[in-house]
């Protein structure tokens, strides 16, 4: 089977918003899927055609092959797949926190993986599906906000061991470790030199 392709264009981003008239004529199936981005599905046939176009009309497009954009049927299926605590809210698999408004995010994000070819041989050698489970997390609003789209090996480590909510009991347990150890110590400074 043919491999699918998306072209897409991100007026804002390439300044071509003055020059949309010319764009658009060489694009007229361009569907617009935010108020700063085109997007069009074309086969590997015609990549080459719609290469040239886009150096007739001098825009930079982006290039990539489908199965590196987004998927829209992971996000049910992987709540599903992790379902809330019993107190009915989500641990944060990036920073622990519980909340009841999660997102799903991908650890290792679309926007990196569709300008990057190096990233997606990387992918492809490791067998990772960027939509598959191995490659999504549950995310805090906080941490989608904070997360930058550039490729970030820290977040695939924290998913990795924040996924497991023996992980966060765990590390609350020595944190509580903590408190009483240093108690006990401030209590025995005192005893010792005060008393
Ligand atoms: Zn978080």
């Amino acid at each position: 089977m043919d491999k699918m392709y998306i072209l897409e264009i991100h007026p804002r981003e390439y300044g071509v918003f003055k020059s949309k008239k010319k764009w658009y004529k060489a694009f007229p199936d361009m569907r617009q899927v935010s108020a700063q981005k085109y997007r069009l599905k074309i086969s590997e046939k015609d990549l080459s055609y719609y290469k040239r176009m886009c150096k007739k009309v001098r825009v930079d497009c982006l290039i990539y092959e489908d199965r590196f954009g987004r998927s829209y049927s992971y996000r049910a299926k992987f709540l599903r797949e992790h379902p809330p605590l019993p107190s009915g809210k989500y641990r944060c698999w990036y920073c622990g926190r519980k909340t009841r408004q999660i997102t799903v995010d991908h650890i290792i994000s679309i926007a990196a993986v569709k300008r990057d070819p190096k990233l997606q041989k990387q992918l492809d050698r490791k067998g990772i599906d960027i939509n598959g489970e191995e490659n999504l997390a549950l995310c805090c609003a906080k941490c989608n906000q904070t997360k930058s789209q550039a490729y970030d090996k820290s977040y695939i480590r924290r998913a990795k061991r924040g996924r497991h909510e023996s992980y966060w009991k765990f590390r609350n347990f020595i944190r509580l470790l903590i408190v009483l150890a240093a108690t006990a110590l401030v209590c025995f400074i005192v005893y010792y030199f005060y008393i």
